[in-house]
């Protein structure tokens, strides 16, 4: 089997959209490894409100400012694609206690899978811990500002999804 980079990271998550709380992790995480990969997951069992590619069109043009990030889409299993990156991280963000009980389960399977790769976990932000993409969508529904918690381009898309 190939080597592993432990330079290289794969940041997975849904990202229905993108917003600031994602986006200081992979900020921070390309300040940590040489490149770093946003793993964009299609899960046909979850339902969601952006489709594949609106999320990824979406994070790449918040990330564009990163020369050491790039944004794929993937489907299966996140350590297969982790691995077909040649990377040797999984990197996630935690927010909550419960966030922690969920984590620390799926990084126990996902050792179990392959006990190659690692996941590595930043702590959120304290002005972001709150900060869901669930929790975005509702506000938008209801009108909320959304100002502090999306760049601009994501906060246009979103509210004009979750107003149509
Ligand atoms: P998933 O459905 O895979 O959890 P998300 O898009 O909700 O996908 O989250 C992707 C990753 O980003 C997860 O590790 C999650 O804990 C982390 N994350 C989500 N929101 C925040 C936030 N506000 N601050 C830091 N990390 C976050």
């Amino acid at each position: 089997m190939p080597e592993l980079n432990p330079r290289i990271a794969v940041y997975t998550g849904t990202f229905d959209p993108v917003h600031h709380g994602h986006l200081d992790i992979i900020q921070r995480g390309s300040h940590l490894f040489d490149r770093l990969i946003v793993g964009v997951g299609n899960n046909p069992d979850k339902q969601t409100l952006f489709d594949i590619d609106e999320r990824v069109q979406l994070l790449q043009q918040v990330t564009g400012e990163f020369p050491n990030v790039c944004v794929e889409k993937f489907a299966g299993l996140a350590v297969r694609f982790v691995r077909g990156e040649g990377a040797r991280i999984m990197l996630r963000g935690l927010r909550t206690l419960s966030d922690m009980e969920y984590e620390f389960t799926m990084s126990l399977m996902n050792l179990s899978l392959d006990a190659e790769i690692e996941t590595v976990f930043l702590m959120a932000r304290e002005e972001y811990s709150h900060v869901s993409s669930s929790l975005l969508r509702q506000i938008a529904k209801l009108g909320g500002d959304l100002s502090r918690f999306l760049p601009v381009p994501v906060r246009a898309a979103l509210i004009q999804k979750a107003t149509a």
